[in-house]
């Protein structure tokens, strides 16, 4: 059986067909994987010590799973298994300071990302005709740089507006027609919401379709969205660590997005348990990628919650469909698109000697954007100081968690004992964004 199709022929493989291709791209992988002195004691330790001790896609199941600690912990070459030389990008996520968790990427690997990004476009129904504003932030974090390249690839006009700067993205839209938007949804929403106000109306703006994606948004966001601008909006899923964008996206059926099973292995375990669940039930999303050669990853926990849709989708594309990501197993803080942990504020602010033992995050919508308050406990002289201190002090905290979270919150101060303490668990982040404060139209 040959194993060479046109990326046309891949999307409509039948099951044998793909899971065929899946299992020969998968020892490459784990060639690859040997190379690094992780995996070839992971792998060793369940007998793969070359790739053909791996016999059928069910031998997955032996391989033990890699989490973000292992690349925090391999950081920064460990999971490199690429000659230096043959690198030419690296990415991280959006979340992590200090030790970040890199991947790099070699010529083939980021033509192979390339064409899923290019087909993912393809599949909402964009063409070479369109005008595609990236209003997603490029850089270190995979979002805008992974579907720029895509949409060139595809023969958009592409115009890397990259994000915020509410006014010059209204004038590319409206100088430049722009057809095709790719941004947050949280920032689609801002967008609307400043629109009157920056001077400009619905009409001025040729736009039909936004790509949204890089933070969990419920379907009422997404149809609030399409009412608002009058478009189509298409969920679009990736990670740094498995590339970027275009793991998974919508195709025009807007019924769940296809992973691409071609370029990743998908399982979801039940996350406590960690063992399969059957398709239709909630779990976390474990993941292989199977098209890159400088940093295989091999199951990985992405911790985020969904499930596989059962059946086929009407579009003809094979590929299995999963939910739009429900939340996820751990803690972490999707703010404004950017990822923060709790555990990274509290090393902050537990190092200032002032701040006395008790804090919590609160979150909310400020709009359509989302707020940070960081309410703590000071030390019992503190607050009787000159009011003077107690401003620089705010001041010189809040540039701290801008350093380490890239984001600037806002901090309150609470006498000692006001802020409220737990029998178990402390309950540390109070998050409050549940609906929208966005009128429709
Ligand atoms: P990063 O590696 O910094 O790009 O962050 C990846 C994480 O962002 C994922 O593991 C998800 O938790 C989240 N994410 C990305 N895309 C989506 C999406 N369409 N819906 C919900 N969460 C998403
Ligand atoms: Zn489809």
């Amino acid at each position: 059986m040959s194993l060479f199709y046109s990326d046309e022929e891949i999307q409509r493989l039948d099951r044998q067909a793909l899971e065929a291709l899946q299992l020969f791209r998968l020892k490459r992988v784990i060639s690859q994987a040997l190379k690094t002195p992780f995996y070839k004691e992971r792998l060793g330790s369940v007998g793969i010590n070359h790739a053909e001790d791996f016999k059928c896609l069910k031998d997955m199941e032996k391989i033990p799973y890699t989490t973000k600690d292992d690349l925090r912990d391999t950081y920064p070459y460990g999971l490199l298994a690429a000659h230096k030389d043959d690198v030419v990008r690296m990415h991280a996520s959006s979340g992590t300071t200090g030790k970040p968790t890199v991947i790099y990427q070699t010529q083939r690997d980021l033509d192979n990302w390339t064409n899923l990004t290019k087909r993912s476009l393809i599949a909402t129904g964009c063409t070479h005709k369109d005008v595609f504003q990236n209003m997603m932030t490029y850089g270190l974090f995979t979002g805008g740089i992974g579907l720029h390249y895509g949409a060139e690839s595809l023969g958009m006009f592409v115009i890397p507006a990259s994000s915020g700067n509410t006014l010059r993205q209204f004038m590319l839209m409206k100088d430049f027609q722009t057809t095709v938007v790719h941004a947050t949804p949280s920032y689609m929403l801002h967008l609307y919401a400043q629109m009157e106000e920056m001077g400009y109306k619905r009409q001025d703006f040729a736009l039909k379709k936004a790509m949204i994606g890089a933070e969990p948004h419920t379907e009422e966001v997404r149809k609030r969205i399409e009412t608002l601008f009058g478009i189509e909006a298409y969920n679009s899923y990736g990670l740094s660590e498995m590339n970027g964008p275009s793991v998974a996206f919508e195709c025009e059926e807007k019924s769940g997005m296809h992973v691409w099973e071609d370029g990743y292995i998908m399982e979801i375990v039940d996350e406590v348990s960690l063992k399969p669940i059957s398709d239709g039930q909630q779990g976390e999303l474990v993941l292989t990628n199977l098209i890159r050669e400088a940093t295989p990853i091999i199951r990985y926990r992405t911790k985020d919650l969904t499930s596989i849709i059962p059946g086929a989708c009407s579009c003809g594309r094979t590929s299995r469909r999963i939910q739009r990501i429900m939340g996820r197993t751990d803690d972490m803080l999707i703010i404004n698109g950017v990822n923060v942990f709790p555990s990274q504020i509290e090393e902050v602010i537990m190092k200032v000697p002032e701040i006395g033992n008790n804090y919590r995050i609160l979150i909310r919508k400020k709009g359509t954007l989302d707020e940070m308050i960081i309410e703590t406990e000071v030390g019992p002289n503190i607050l009787t100081d000159d009011t003077r201190d107690l401003y620089k002090l705010k001041n010189r905290i809040c540039e701290e968690l801008r350093a380490s979270i890239t984001i600037r919150p806002q901090v309150e101060f609470h006498e000692p004992g006001r802020l409220p303490v737990q029998q178990g668990k402390a309950i540390r982040v109070i998050d409050e964004r549940g609906g929208i404060c966005c009128d429709l139209e």
